[in-house]
């Protein structure tokens, strides 16, 4: 198609008119089972009935106001998360990209507060994904994000994900911090051990380090827990949230405690429109929704009953599928090849996913799932994979 959108994109040739719960209907009335949720985004479904009143209150009310002013409904998310979380304080940001940059920030600041400016290098690991800024893509540190836009930010030293003796080889006198996601999402939804995240916390306890998870896809209640590392008992000192947390809005923030974000002062960082009262309003429809009794309970028990179906299916179809990994309703299919022939058959039988790395078909159902959409998309995969045989050999 020609555009006049920048090409940065390859996109998929369907554009949606209506979305209502997990389905996407486009103009013609066809009708998809979104496994994509807008890359774990729309947590709560399309057009969730709460959110919908939610905006539309505030956008009779009140837009816009800078963050000249106080904010009411940012007073009361940040409240929120703080007394559901670690943390002590929150940044609100427009996105996950900008959420991490404004932890970067925390963590140089930190170290300038404590009169050790010379420690800024932060510890990150391979595969990761941080957003698409410059600071984000030289902390993601892959090829694939840098190529052509080099020189990098400096200050990221990698390290293989997982690996503690790695991580420990790799402190220096200048470093500050580890930032790592709990689930890596975009490198293929590989889960971190909590073997690990324990030996990171104790790592970053002996060396004076500030432990920074990105949980900007795999936190607000996408594995069954509100932040993935919950399941490990470990808690970060900054950490970076978005995606799920606007169910679509663009919401992101920072978490941080009180001793984490000691450099962050009057004056030293900002945001035109982050934590408008728009946003606020649909973040706080979405927070209640997620911490109403049973809600997570209820996304761990749909996660359960994805991962059993998939584990059958991949027993099933052993020339396409070669396993499945991951936690609550964030799973990679891991293909025996090239994903791509897979995730087009399962949008012809109506059912959308999304790549991840190492040849990786993610699915990130809307948490609202429930048994039926869940049944369903495991017919539509067991029949795709029936239907294309065996992968990588012209199929
Ligand atoms: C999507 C993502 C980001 C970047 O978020 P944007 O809103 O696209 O800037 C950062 N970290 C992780 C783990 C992500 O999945």
């Amino acid at each position: 198609m020609n555009s006049a959108v920048m090409p940065t994109y390859g996109r998929v040739d369907i554009a949606f008119d209506r979305g209502e719960g997990a389905y996407l209907f486009t103009n013609d009335g066809a009708r998809y089972l979104d496994f994509t949720s807008g890359i774990g985004v729309t947590s709560l479904g399309h057009a969730h009935p709460r959110l919908v009143a939610a905006l539309a209150d505030q956008a009779e009310k009140l837009w816009h106001t800078s963050n000249m002013f106080y904010i009411p409904g940012q007073e009361r998310l940040a409240e929120r998360l703080v007394a559901n979380t670690f943390a002590d304080n929150v940044f609100f940001t427009n996105s996950g990209a900008e959420a991490v940059e404004c932890g970067i920030k925390t963590v140089r600041a930190h170290f300038d507060a404590a009169g050790d400016a010379g420690r800024y290098r932060i510890i990150c690991a391979n595969q990761a994904f941080h957003g698409r800024t410059m600071a984000t893509i030289s902390a993601g540190g892959q090829d694939k994000l840098l190529k052509g836009f080099e020189p990098a930010v400096d200050g990221f030293d990698h390290v293989a994900f997982g690996n503690l003796n790695e991580t420990r080889a790799a402190i220096g006198d200048e470093t500050a911090a580890i930032l790592i996601e709990p689930i890596q999402g975009e490198g293929g939804i590989r889960p971190a051990e909590e073997d690990y995240l324990h030996g990171l916390r104790d790592i970053a306890d002996e060396y004076g380090l500030l432990l920074f998870f990105d949980e900007v896809q795999c936190g607000m209640g996408r594995t069954g827990k509100l932040f993935a590392h919950e399941w490990a008992g470990v808690a970060p000192d900054v950490m970076a949230v978005a995606k799920g947390i606007g169910s679509g809005f663009p919401v992101g923030c920072c978490l941080a405690t009180q001793d984490a974000a000691k450099g962050m002062v009057p004056g030293s960082h900002g945001s035109t429109y982050g934590g408008n009262p728009l946003a606020m309003a649909v973040g706080n429809a979405v927070l209640d929704v997620i911490l109403e009794d049973g809600f997570l309970d209820h996304v761990e028990a749909m996660g359960v009953r994805l991962m059993s179906g998939l584990e059958r299916i991949v027993a099933g179809h052993p020339g396409v599928l070669a396993g499945v990994r991951g936690r609550g309703l964030m799973v990679g299919l891991a293909c025996t090849a090239d994903p791509k022939p897979l995730i087009g058959k399962l949008r012809e039988n109506g059912l959308l996913t999304v790549v991840g790395g190492g040849n990786v078909v993610r699915l990130l159902p809307p948490l609202i799932s429930g048994e039926t959409e869940i049944d369903a998309a495991l017919g539509i995969i067991d029949e795709s994979c029936a239907q294309l045989g065996k992968l990588g050999e012209g199929t």
